[in-house]
């Protein structure tokens, strides 16, 4: 995926830049053995370990679980249609309506079921920002952010949050790289963030819609590595750290 890391104009380096791990959907569902089990969805685990506790300690960590109710509009068995299908849908919500194309899943992440927990080796602390989305029934929430009408109907206030802690950049990890990564890029891109990509730590639904999407991010000027070691060294240099 090396075509992708090609985006060199960097952001201004500062004392004044604050960094945070995003970890995307790293839930069992989507891993071996799911529901919507994404190819080599278990390999990312051991990377966004070790970013966060070999490198990167002092970062803030946020966490987002895709967390539906079982009749969400998103679930093919909620439609009565195939999974993997999309439907026009119109949406009322909010006293608005809505037209969207939806992608249609098999049941993923209902909330409090195993499906919806994190894969049993992710290490998740006490101390990290935990972000659950996909929770009204009517709208899908890709994004970490909330819907894709600018948080307009489900926002899960991430925004507010990372605004207050100051932050300047995200570094995003997880699943899936085509949908919940993508989305929450283009939020954050939206909400004035620096956004960085760590691509041995994020796998996609398909090999089609992985490739628009990293090429769409790459165009917006999202910074991309290959490697943990290719994001630590970009971050010493930023953070002038001198190992
Ligand atoms: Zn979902």
């Amino acid at each position: 995926m090396g075509n992708y890391t090609s985006n060199k104009i960097e952001p201004e380096s500062s004392n004044n830049r604050k960094f945070i791990l995003g970890i995307i959907d790293v839930q069992n569902d989507f891993c071996k053995g799911g529901s919507l089990a994404i190819t080599d969805a278990d390999d990312i685990v051991a990377p966004i370990n070790k970013m966060r506790f070999t490198y990167i300690n002092e970062m803030h960590t946020f966490v987002t679980q895709d967390f539906h109710p079982p009749n969400h509009m998103s679930f093919h068995t909620t439609h009565g249609k195939d999974a993997f299908s999309k439907i026009d849908l119109k949406i009322k919500i909010n006293g608005d309506e809505l037209n969207v194309t939806q992608d249609l899943w098999p049941k993923h992440c209902v909330k409090d079921t195993d499906g919806a927990d994190f894969h049993p080796d992710l290490i998740v602390t006490s101390r990290d920002i935990r972000i659950q989305k996909g929770t009204i029934a009517d709208i899908e929430s890709y994004s970490a952010f909330g819907d894709e009408f600018k948080n307009k109907y489900e926002n899960t206030k991430l925004n507010k949050i990372l605004k207050e802690k100051k932050i300047t950049d995200i570094v995003l990890t997880g699943l899936a790289t085509d949908y919940c990564v993508y989305y929450t890029a283009l939020d954050a891109l939206r909400c004035g963030y620096h956004v960085h990509l760590v691509l041995s730590c994020t796998k996609g639904v398909k090999p089609d819609t992985t490739k628009k999407a990293l090429e769409d991010m790459t165009q917006k000027g999202v910074f991309m590595y290959d490697s943990v070691d290719d994001f630590y060294d970009y971050y010493k240099n930023v953070r002038n750290i001198k190992k």
